[in-house]
């Protein structure tokens, strides 16, 4: 592993666009600031692709997929697990550029690699794994034979808040399938996705293979993309309003989507909880990416002869956090990534201490350079208030106290997000009940932190449709085809 310093490794990554094996500018030259959220400062100018460009990145997908879609899959295996041992010698490099351009803590960027990592690892193995059926149908009258194929070129939208994690979780199952595709970062953290891209060229994905359009231009870029009938599949992980506007857009040519989309997770204590282990895993579970995942925690929902118990623990924590840019050492607390989502923490918290909630720590903006908020911790906060509808998105730990198991369902269910709830509990009747009655598509049983690159990761309701990991997350990427044939 090696050591670098910020402006060397700023200077390794790509500024331009990635598409048929090329480094190029943007068809008009147009450039896209990308700034430090923890300073303010532009760190890098890149290459901001246009509708043109798009047209041209789809022109090479489309180009590319016939033989890579042919490559026998250990072979494209191999590639994945090349990507994968390269990313381990850099992995010092990809976690500060991620703390650069997306201001986390060091020591969680590490994590993201090591996260991230495992898909292209994952994935490196699931590409030999894809069977079909062959057999006599029912009746006797013929063979049946199930066989999976490569979707076709596929177009992915990354957001910012796990810039690595977010395209491997794409990239790899669908280069494992034998797909090609175009990759659109979030504006405000493109530079770990071209860092990525020159990786993969680097680990041997043929030209055309895998595109990268960075762009200002979200809208503009996408919607050529999306109309174009070469496209077979568009996966998106982002907000869910941003994800309903692209299932619209996607119902015109019957696109199969994944959406990967906004979550409200509730976080269930129980009065027989072990709280030592509550309280780690709701540190865990609300501050991790200073709060800014789509799997944070977002409603504390406590038994009520242990709520000030656990708030006034958790609040003890909060307040020894560090605060300060992720390059530091000792900071849990970076900054949001930009001024919308101080004003955001700012707007909900007053909301719920307008409506009662008892202040424990922090609540309100730091008065800093860089886009900093208070770790904050929340105590009794009213039914009806904003912050238990929304994503907060932010450092804010929100408790509401309940009395029965049955509040406690109604109260975590009580939301049109799915994606992933967590309870503690040492009677495991008790746990077991929770799995079944909770609306989410995954689950913390006494642990606050779930995902893993071989679990299917995803949500119920509006939190979005399909799974990426695991060995659901390659049939994103894999459609069906049933022959019938006589017999022999
Ligand atoms: P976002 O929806 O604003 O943007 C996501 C991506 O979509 C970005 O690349 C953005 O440039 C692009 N985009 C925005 N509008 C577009 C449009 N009209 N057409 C095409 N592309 C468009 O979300 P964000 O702020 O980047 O990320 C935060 C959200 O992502 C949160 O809601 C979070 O819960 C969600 N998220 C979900 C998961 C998951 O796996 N379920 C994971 C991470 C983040």
């Amino acid at each position: 592993m090696t050591e670098i310093s910020e402006s060397e490794l700023l200077g390794r990554v790509p500024a331009a666009l990635f598409i048929g094996g090329e480094w190029r500018s943007s068809s008009d030259n147009s450039t896209l600031d990308v700034t430090d959220p923890s300073t303010g400062d532009v760190i890098k100018t890149i290459a901001s692709g246009t509708p043109a460009d798009a047209k041209a990145a789809m022109d090479a997908a489309s180009a590319a997929f016939p033989e890579w879609s042919a490559t026998p899959a250990r072979v494209r295996g191999e590639i994945l697990r090349r990507a994968f041992d390269l990313l381990q010698e850099r992995s010092n490099e990809f976690a500060l550029l991620m703390t650069l351009e997306m201001g986390k803590p060091l020591a969680e960027s590490r994590g993201e690699v090591t996260y991230g990592g495992e898909f292209l690892r994952w994935f490196s193995e699931e590409a030999v794994r894809v069977h079909g059926r062959y057999g006599a149908n029912p009746e006797g009258t013929g063979r049946m034979i199930v066989s999976q194929h490569p979707v076709g070129p596929c177009y992915l939208i990354t957001p910012w808040n796990f810039p690595l994690a977010m395209a491997t979780r794409k990239i790899a199952p669908a280069l494992a399938a034998g797909c090609t595709l175009i990759i659109k970062p979030a504006e405000l953290t493109p530079l770990t996705t071209l860092f990525f891209a020159r990786l993969l060229e680097e680990a041997g994905v043929p030209a055309g293979v895998v595109n990268v359009l960075t762009t200002s231009d979200s809208v503009g870029v996408s919607e050529p993309i999306i109309s174009d009938s070469r496209l077979r599949k568009l996966s998106f992980t982002g907000s869910t309003a941003v994800g309903q506007k692209l299932l619209a857009q996607a119902a015109g040519g019957v696109l199969r989507t994944s959406m990967e989309l906004g979550g409200n997770a509730p976080f269930v204590v129980f009065d027989d909880a072990d709280l030592d282990k509550a309280v780690e895993g709701a540190i865990a579970a609300k501050f991790r990416n200073i709060g800014q995942a789509c799997t944070a925690a977002n409603r504390f929902i406590v038994q009520r002869s242990i709520a000030e118990e656990f708030a006034r623990r958790v609040t003890e924590r909060v307040q020894k956090f560090g605060v300060g840019r992720g390059t530091e050492s000792d900071v849990t607390i970076g900054p949001l990534i930009d001024d919308r989502a101080v004003a955001k923490a700012t707007r909900l918290v007053d909301d719920a201490l307008e409506r009662g909630a008892d202040l424990r720590t922090g609540g309100k903006a730091i008065d800093r350079a860089g886009t900093f908020y208070e770790a904050t911790v929340l105590s009794d906060v009213a039914a009806g208030s904003e912050i238990l509808r929304e994503e907060i998105f932010g450092p804010v730990l929100a408790i509401v106290p309940f009395d029965t198991e049955a509040d406690a369902v109604r109260i975590a269910n009580d939301t049109e997000f799915g994606l992933v709830s967590y309870v503690f509990t040492q009677d495991l009747a008790r746990g077991q009940r929770m799995i079944e009655k909770l609306e989410t598509g995954m689950m913390g049983l006494n642990v606050g932190v779930v995902s893993n690159a071989a679990a299917p990761f995803g949500g119920w309701k509006m939190s979005g449709l399909g799974r990426e990991g695991g060995a659901e997350g390659i049939h994103e990427y894999l459609q069906t085809k049933y022959t019938l044939t006589p017999n022999p």
